[in-house]
């Protein structure tokens, strides 16, 4: 196999999918590698079973955050946050999570009572119980993988593949510049948000926006059976953390928006009926940025009509200098 450092996270994620059996080889295996959370059938035959969504995230000192600038409660909070964030995306409910840490051993106990504040802070909001884990002291940098299990409510988990063409697409709040006032390390995982959605209509695809809304946008419509998408220009929802991004680096803050990571908002597709529904009755922030396409490729339209091609570019963990 081929260097996971050159080839990117995404061909090694598509790699190690394709060495596991086409058919699971448990009945309870519903949805494997490939979507925000796996999905197991609970109880499958009982007649009393029910959907379990499992996530998990590995967060590492000097890659995914610095410990000396934010301190461990912040790295607690986060590594529970994009955990959360992936159980939103499949528009379930959080139940409880398991953590696994290798903490350094010069002030381990510290270390552990900072990131145990932070996790709590998340999951006393959510009613997340923390229900066990591992923990490890070492010479080496802090390293947190926290595994979160959900529940998928009646009306079923959402997936990334289920977009259509002439889907509209909706995100829920604003995009980009997430590094600028360090809003990457406090996710607001949008679970209430998804709930309220899918109580509301029923959503197509779905996926929260950690690597950017390029790349994120582009796993529902690979996923989807190579679907394209148009976004309109004007309607994407612009942080105001991008505009001071922009400042920094001059790159617009439109771009920003359509490439930076770790927003946690979602984006999802819906049937055009179902989107003027939300639309109206607005059971959470929604912004309608475009729609979905027969033809492949993601394109952005500007007012007058005139389309250009939009290239993923979020956040690949195994590329090179890729660090925040
Ligand atoms: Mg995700």
């Amino acid at each position: 196999m081929a260097d996971p450092g050159t080839t990117g996270e995404f061909a090694l994620i598509d790699w190690i999918r394709r060495q596991e059996p086409e058919r699971p080889v448990d009945s309870w295996t519903r949805v494997g590698i490939g979507d925000d959370c796996a999905i197991l059938a609970v109880g499958e035959g009982t007649g009393a079973g029910c959907d379990l969504l499992i996530t998990t995230d590995m967060l590492m000192d000097g890659r995914h955050f610095h410990l000396e600038q934010g301190g461990p409660e912040a790295v607690g909070f986060k590594a529970m946050g994009v955990n959360l964030s992936d159980i939103a995306a499949m528009a379930g409910i959080p139940r409880a999570a398991v953590v696994a840490v290798a903490l350094p051993r010069a002030n381990a106990v510290e270390i552990a009572h900072g990131l145990h504040a932070g996790m709590r802070a998340l999951a006393d909001r959510f009613a997340v119980d923390l229900v066990g884990g591992d923990t490890n002291a070492w010479d080496g940098p802090l390293v947190i993988t926290v595994t979160v299990l959900g529940q998928a409510t009646v009306r079923g988990a959402v997936r990334r593949s289920g977009a259509r063409p002439g889907d509209v697409i909706l995100v829920t709040g604003a995009l980009g510049g997430s590094l600028a006032a360090g809003r990457h390390l406090k996710p607001e995982p949008r679970i209430a948000e998804a709930l309220a959605i899918h109580r509301a209509a029923d959503i197509h695809a779905m996926i929260d926006l950690s690597d950017g809304l390029s790349s994120d946008l582009g796993h529902i419509l690979a996923e989807s059976g190579g679907l394209g998408a148009v976004l309109d220009a004007v309607a994407i929802p612009i942080h105001p953390d991008a505009h001071e991004q922009t400042r920094r680096d001059g790159v617009s803050a439109l771009e920003h928006a359509l490439h930076d990571g770790e927003d946690f908002e979602l984006c999802l597709t819906v049937a055009p009926e179902a989107a003027e529904r939300l639309l109206a009755a607005h059971p959470a922030p929604l912004y309608r940025i475009g729609e979905v396409t027969d033809a492949a490729g993601v394109f952005l339209r500007s007012p007058d009509g005139h389309t250009t091609p939009v290239e993923p570019r979020g956040f690949d963990h195994l590329r090179a200098g890729n660090e925040r």
